[in-house]
């Protein structure tokens, strides 16, 4: 065990670490500024359960509903029935891909193991023998599990299908329960869709460089397949994901330098609850939450979807009158001013402008008396 290793462990405490999914893989990249969500993922802490006993249970955004999973496993259940007939019909339609005779391989399990790591082996002998021998293409690959390397830990993850064919790439589908209507859908579930599919190629392209297979051989376009206009008939789309391939790239070299992070925290310190046997946990709560507050945060308002910690790290950064709180736009027009406090102090005139304040102090004045005026206008 490497002195990271053990730092981690000693951050997480007494339980087994938490495994990813393309979806918290996926998360990574929501806040890729923020040192507390980096260090307890590398940690594989659990999130909710630490808001949770520092008392700010996690709010529903960062989690799918028991309604939308059900849905999603019934639509993809629909989708792939038949030996993937419907995904074979819209690649065919849809993506224009050339598939003249299709076979479907379903890797669930082998041998009857659900094994991880033997499903994995399997599923990497299958990819490597289609891309050394593209001859034999045109299979649809289901439930393959593939894996990826996140700050020295292994992570095991199973798209939805990834298809071969013969013009000599892989693509990775997606299949999502969300409607495309007219062509349009709505734009966050795209996003989160194109960086689950970004996560599995990733993991592709690292699987065929560990093999000297040319990392082209994988499409950066990913294909989505979704409910077409409100009805069980599906539908499916190209998704252009290289920027979020990039993104993902980046926070994984941030969690592969974790140590250098890890140096900066004070020594000792750790998030181990001490749960009890009923799971109530040892510590008070000031002390979870004072070992929470030492590792550096940077909220933002897109956390409240995708992070387990956002009800805390809101209301601390609300405390300190953060910028951030007030949204990406905010922080970006007040770019260099970290508090409210210090916005509207400069704008009052109460506290002189350093000399790289000064554009900053004079659209916030210019800002305040056209406020004052329409007051005044008002009144
Ligand atoms: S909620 Fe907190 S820990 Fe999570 S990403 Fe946002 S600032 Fe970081």
């Amino acid at each position: 065990m490497t002195s990271v290793d053990a730092r981690l462990d000693q951050l997480r405490g007494s339980v087994p670490p938490l495994s990813y999914t393309a979806r918290t893989v996926a998360a990574l990249a929501a806040n890729p500024g923020c040192s507390r969500r980096a260090v307890l993922d590398a940690a594989g802490a659990d999130k909710a359960k630490i808001a949770e006993c520092a008392g700010f249970p996690q709010q529903s955004g960062a989690s799918q509903s028991p309604f939308a999973l059900r849905r999603g496993a019934v639509f993809e259940a629909e989708v792939k029935s038949g030996g993937g007939a419907d995904v074979i019909r819209l690649l065919r339609e849809k993506a224009g891909l050339p598939l003249p005779e299709v076979s479907h391989a379903v890797l669930e399990e082998v041998g009857g193991s659900a094994d991880l790591e033997l499903r994995w082996r399997r599923t990497r002998a299958l990819l490597l023998r289609a891309a050394r021998h593209p001859d034999d293409a045109g299979t649809l690959y289901d439930h393959p599990m593939l894996r990826l390397e996140i700050g020295g830990h292994r992570a095991y993850l199973e798209p939805d299908v990834i298809a071969f064919q013969a013009a000599g790439r892989f693509h990775v589908i997606e299949v999502k329960s969300f409607a495309l209507i007219d062509g349009q859908a709505d734009e966050e579930s795209v996003q989160a869709a194109a960086l689950q599919a970004a996560v599995y190629i990733i993991a592709l392209q690292d699987l065929f460089a560990a093999e000297s297979v040319p990392a082209g051989i994988v499409s950066t376009d990913a294909i989505l397949v979704t409910p077409e206009d409100f009805t069980p008939r599906a539908t499916a789309a190209f998704l252009d994901v290289r920027k979020q391939i990039a993104i993902l790239r980046r926070q994984l070299a941030r969690m592969a330098r974790i140590g250098i992070l890890l140096e900066g925290l004070p020594p000792g310190l750790t998030l181990d609850l001490r749960l009890g046997p009923d799971g109530t946990p040892g510590r008070p709560r000031s002390e979870i939450a004072a070992a929470l507050e030492a590792i550096d945060a940077r909220y933002v308002p897109r956390c409240l979807k995708t992070c387990e910690l956002a009800a805390f790290c809101r209301d601390e950064a609300r405390a300190a009158g953060a910028v951030s709180v007030l949204g990406a736009a905010a922080r970006d027009d007040l770019g260099g001013l970290d508090t409210i406090g210090t916005a509207l102090a400069l704008a009052r005139g109460t506290r002189q402008p350093s000399a790289d304040q000064a554009d900053i102090t004079w659209a916030l004045r210019h800002a305040m008396s056209i406020a004052s005026a329409l007051e005044g206008g008002a009144a």
